[in-house]
C-alpha cells in the first residue's frame, strides 16, 4: 500500500486541469473566514454559484452516476477535486449541504423514477438539503421520534406533519429541502412505525427558527478541510398539518428505520468510500496540526515555552501522533474497497477517534499555545483564529453520532453487540 499522498501521472494530469478551471471559476472576491459565523449571505450565495458551475460539470458529486447528474469518475479522481478543493481552502461541496448525506440515502433506498427526479437538482448543485432528524426526545435514541407523518384520511396520497426538530440545518435558511425522518404509525412497534421522506422546506406550515450554537462545526470540518462546511448555525424546525405528497415518501410506509440506517451509515464514518465503493478517500492534510507545529517552531515565545517545559513537548506529540493517526484511517479506509474488501468498523472507528482526538486537542491547544486560544479579540489572534475555532469545534462531538454512539455501532460492527 502507498502510503504517501503524493499524485500518480493521471491524478497529476487532472490536477492541473482541475486547478486551472478552479483558477477561473473560484470568485476572486471569495474569502476563507476561519470562522463560519463571519460569513456573509453574499459570500455564501457566492459559494451556492460555485456550486451550481461544478455540479454543471459533474465535480460536484465526482463519484456519483452521471445518469443522475453525478461525475461518473472513479476514486483517483475524485481525491484530486477534493484535495486540490481543500487547498485552495474550500470544501466539496463548498458550504454546508446535507445533500453528502440525502443523496447516498436515494442511491440505496429511493425508487428509480424518484432517483431520476431527486439525485439530480443534489448532485448538480441545484438544491441545498438540510437532515431532520433530531428531536427534542429523539437525539441518540433516533427511534423515538414524535413528529408525526401520518397518511390523510380524505386525500390517501398525502401525509400530514406535525412536530419539531432541533439542533438541523446550516447557514443560511431556509433551504430547498429536508430530508425529514418522522412516525408513520401510532400503533406499529417500535422501528416499524417510521418514514423518510426528501420534501420540499417551501411546503405551508413549516416555520424555521434560528438556534444559535457555542461550537463551529465539528473538528473534521474546521481541520481538515474547511469551515466552509461547517455548521455553526443550527435551527428549530416546526411543522403544523404540513401536507406532503407521498412522491416524496422514500421507502416504504413504515420502512423509515431501513433508509435511516442507509444514512447513518454514512454519518458514522463511512464517507470514504462515497456509497460508491471506489475508495475515493480524501485524505486530508491536518491543517489545525500543520499549524500548531509551524507555531512551535517559528514563533518565538511559543518555541521558548516548549524548550522550557517538556510537558509541553510531550502535548506537541501527542496532538502530531493522533493527525497523524487519523490520516491512515482514512488511507486504510479508502484502501479497502479497492482490496475488494470491507470493514464495517472502519468508518466509525475512524470518526470516534476525529471525535476524541478533537476534544484532546482543545486541550493541548491551552496548554501550548496558552490562554489566547481562548479569545477570539482580533488583537490576541494566532493564525487568524484558527486555534480558537478549534477549541470550540473540538468540544462539538455529538453530530453524527456521540463518541458513545458510535462505541455501540463498532461493537455491532464486530459482532458484540445486539
Ligand atoms: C453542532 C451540531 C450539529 C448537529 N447537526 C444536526 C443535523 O444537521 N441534523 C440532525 O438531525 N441532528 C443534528 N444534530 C443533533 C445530533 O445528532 C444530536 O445532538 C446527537 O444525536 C445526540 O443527541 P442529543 O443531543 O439528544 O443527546 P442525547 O441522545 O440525549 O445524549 C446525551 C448523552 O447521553 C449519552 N447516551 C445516550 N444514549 C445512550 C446509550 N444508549 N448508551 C450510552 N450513552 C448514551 C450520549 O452519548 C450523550 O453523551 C447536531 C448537533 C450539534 C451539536
Amino acid at each position: 500500500m502507498n502510503f504517501s499522498n503524493e499524485y500518480n501521472q493521471e491524478q497529476k494530469e487532472f490536477a492541473k486541469e482541475v486547478r486551472d478551471w478552479l483558477e477561473k471559476n473560484v470568485p476572486k472576491n471569495l474569502i476563507r473566514p476561519r470562522s463560519i459565523f463571519k460569513m456573509s449571505r453574499e459570500q455564501w450565495e457566492m459559494r451556492r454559484d460555485l456550486c451550481r458551475k461544478l455540479g454543471q460539470k459533474g465535480w460536484l458529486y465526482p463519484l456519483y452516476p452521471s445518469e443522475y447528474g453525478g461525475g461518473g469518475l472513479g476514486g483517483d479522481k475524485s481525491a484530486v477535486l477534493n484535495i486540490e478543493m481543500a487547498e485552495m481552502g474550500l470544501s466539496l461541496p463548498p458550504l454546508y449541504d446535507s445533500g453528502k448525506l440525502a443523496a447516498p440515502t436515494l442511491l440505496a433506498c429511493a425508487t428509480e423514477d424518484q432517483k431520476k427526479r431527486l439525485l439530480p437538482p443534489i448532485l448538480k448543485g441545484e438544491a441545498v438539503t438540510w437532515q431532520l432528524f433530531t428531536e427534542p426526545e429523539a437525539g441518540t435514541d433516533e427511534a423515538n421520534q414524535q413528529t408525526n407523518a401520518l397518511r390523510s384520511v380524505k386525500e390517501k396520497e398525502y401525509f400530514i406533519v406535525n412536530g419539531n426538530k432541533i439542533f438541523v440545518g446550516g447557514l443560511y435558511a431556509p433551504p430547498d429541502q429536508f430530508l425529514l425522518l418522522t412516525r408513520s404509525s401510532l400503533e406499529a412497534p417500535r422501528h416499524q412505525n417510521l418514514a423518510m421522506f426528501l420534501a420540499p422546506a417551501s411546503l405551508a406550515g413549516v416555520q424555521i427558527f434560528p438556534l444559535d450554537l457555542f461550537p463551529e462545526g465539528t473538528i473534521g470540518q474546521v481541520c481538515y478541510q474547511s469551515s466552509d462546511s461547517a455548521p455553526g448555525v443550527k435551527h428549530s424546525v416546526f411543522f403544523e398539518d404540513v401536507k406532503i405528497p407521498e412522491s416524496y415518501l422514500i421507502g416504504g410506509d413504515n420502512d423509515g428505520w431501513k433508509v435511516t440506517t442507509a444514512t447513518l451509515t454514512v454519518e458514522h464514518g463511512d464517507r470514504d468510500t462515497d456509497r460508491a465503493g471506489t475508495g475515493a478517500a480524501f485524505i486530508p492534510r491536518n491543517h489545525l496540526v500543520e499549524k500548531l507545529l509551524d507555531q512551535c517552531k517559528n514563533n518565538p515565545a511559543i518555541k521558548n515555552r516548549l524548550l522550557e517545559n517538556p510537558l509541553l513537548q510531550g502535548d506537541l506529540v501527542e496532538a502530531f501522533i493522533g493527525g497523524e493517526i487519523e490520516r491512515l484511517f482514512h488511507m486504510r479506509n479508502a484502501g479497502l474497497p479497492r482490496a475488494g474488501k470491507r470493514a464495517a468498523y472502519a468508518g466509525p472507528q475512524t470518526a470516534l477517534f476525529t471525535k476524541m482526538l478533537g476534544l484532546n486537542m482543545t486541550a493541548y491547544l491551552t496548554r501550548i499555545l496558552g490562554p489566547q486560544t481562548l479569545t477570539n479579540d482580533d488583537q490576541l489572534l494566532l493564525e487568524e483564529g484558527l486555534f480558537e475555532v478549534c477549541e470550540r469545534s473540538g468540544l462539538c462531538i455529538a453530530p453524527g453520532g456521540t463518541p458513545e454512539a458510535l462505541k455501540i455501532v463498532i461493537s455491532r460492527a464486530l459482532r458484540i453487540g445486539r
